[in-house]
């Protein structure tokens, strides 16, 4: 599992980091719409993404 922070705080995430661009793809649409581009997440999640591999329980 990959996992990214939007700059507003949003946690994403997804099974890999294309997953996970999708995510912020549609988050960014929904929340922040016209303000990223593709390029933009692109370099967020290249920067900012790690891996969250343990399962939350509870
Ligand atoms: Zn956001």
């Amino acid at each position: 599992m990959r996992a990214v922070e939007c700059p507003c705080g949003e946690y994403l995430d997804g099974s890999n980091d294309t997953q996970l661009f999708e995510s912020a793809r549609r988050h960014a649409d929904q929340e922040h719409e016209g303000k990223y581009t593709d390029a933009d997440l692109r370099i967020l999640i290249s920067t900012a993404a790690y891996d969250a591999g343990r399962e939350a329980t509870g």
